[in-house]
């Protein structure tokens, strides 16, 4: 055999005595079989083996078992990013003269992919309160084939009856999506609550580090998997396996993180609550919270990420008041080590115009200790009162010398 031939050869030195902590990265394309009939039979282990590189790794399925594990499900489906794995799990479920209900709270790009792109199929999309309960049953017809819930929203914290919402779905055979992104399988199982299928975006906390896009859907049901799957390979959606590791990495330590996260945002959220700037805290686990009940009665824990309404008059100032934040990075993700704000406006957040404040600030915290996030916010609450906000030059200044810190 030539060098050349000898180059192209895949196989591994002897492992034997190699017993390695970290899960094996198994990158594939394409994936070779050791006769034609076992090529030609390659689709019988289509769901759970191994046909081609896009449709699973040992990697990816290493992190599908765990997920699965984590919500005590059988069936877990990794696609490139959560918003695949929302818009994946709607296309597979609906078709034109289906109706769908998204909730006014859900993740912006939820409810604009149902808008937008289902409504051009032809499907309806109906837009409901987040907080109607078991009213939602006057929603439901039997073209309802799909009922979004997101507990809390996104941006508002709204938290869902989700038993009652499933009960109404499933009486006229409709099916429950839950987006369970925000209390991950640590602090919430949506299936325990009757939802059908979860999706939780794999990038916030079980990533953990920013640097990574992964969702999963997850499932009790063997049919709603295997039409999930069928799905995917026709939209071509899988998962590499080194993302597919970076988030087996962070799952690690997610319990950690969480932990610390959610008790260092209970403290600001406390302490907010009491500050003459801010007129509204809008965080579940706080006792006066519209949803502190069901939250009590439906979560084990609280993450890291919560919302912050402005007092009236400091209400135009919002953008102001975050470009003073100097710990705090402005970014639109959340769930990762470094505390992250986003400014938010109400055009994005509700269906019903006035049925929600103009402005939000919501926060992500992230693994500093809570006494230096408390002084960036406390420093920022008092420039606004005093009126003297530094300019944006002094912020990019400021990071470059935080930079330089690290
Ligand atoms: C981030 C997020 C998504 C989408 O996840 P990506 O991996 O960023 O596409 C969906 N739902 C919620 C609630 C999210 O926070």
């Amino acid at each position: 055999m030539k060098t050349e031939t000898r180059l192209l050869r895949a196989e591994p030195a002897n492992d034997k005595g190699f017993s390695s902590l970290a899960v094996p990265v198994t990158r594939a394309s394409t994936i070779v079989f050791p006769t034609c009939d076992a090529f030609e039979r390659r689709y019988e282990q289509f769901y759970d083996g191994y046909t081609y590189g896009l449709y699973g790794t040992p990697t990816s399925r290493t992190l599908e078992a765990r997920i699965s594990e984590l919500y005590a499900a059988e069936y877990c489906l990794c696609l490139p990013s959560g918003q695949s794995a929302t818009a994946l799990a709607l296309s597979a479920l609906l078709k034109a003269g289906d109706r769908v209900l998204v909730p006014t709270s859900a993740y912006g790009s939820t409810r604009t992919f149902c808008t937008e792109v289902l409504a051009s199929f032809g499907v309806e999309v109906a837009l409901y309160d987040p907080t109607i309960a078991s009213g939602i049953g006057a929603l439901i017809d039997d073209r309802t084939r799909v009922v979004v819930v997101e507990s809390p929203g996104s941006n508002t914290m709204e938290i869902q009856d989700i038993p009652a919402i499933v009960q109404a779905a499933h009486a006229s055979g409709g099916r429950v999506l839950a987006d369970n992104t925000w209390a991950s399988a640590l602090h919430c199982n949506p299936l325990d609550l009757g939802a059908d299928i979860v999706m939780e975006a794999l990038s916030k906390h079980a990533g953990g580090h920013a640097d990574v896009l992964i969702g999963a859907l997850v499932t009790r049901d063997e049919v709603l998997f295997r039409r999930l799957k069928d799905v995917s390979r026709l939209m071509g959606l899988g998962v590499s396996a080194d993302d597919a590791s970076l988030v087996l990495r962070g799952l690690q330590t997610m319990p950690l993180r969480l932990e610390r996260e959610g008790t260092s945002a209970l403290t600001l959220a406390h302490w907010l609550a009491a500050r003459p700037e801010v007129a509204r805290v809008l965080h579940p686990a706080l006792p006066g919270d519209p949803g502190h009940i069901l939250w009590q009665r439906d979560f084990q824990g609280a993450s890291g990420l919560f919302s912050v309404e402005l007092a009236p008059q400091y209400q135009d100032c919002t953008s102001v008041f975050v470009d003073a934040l100097r710990v705090f990075r402005i970014g639109a993700s959340w769930g990762s080590t470094h505390s992250i704000v986003t400014p938010q406006s109400a055009f994005r957040l509700t269906a019903a115009p006035g049925s929600t404040p103009g402005k939000f600030i919501r926060f992500s915290i992230g693994l500093e200790p809570v006494e230096d996030l408390q002084a960036d916010i406390e420093a920022a609450l008092m420039s606004l009162s005093a009126g003297t906000v530094p300019g944006a030059q002094e912020r990019v200044v400021h990071q470059r010398e935080l930079q330089k810190e690290e």
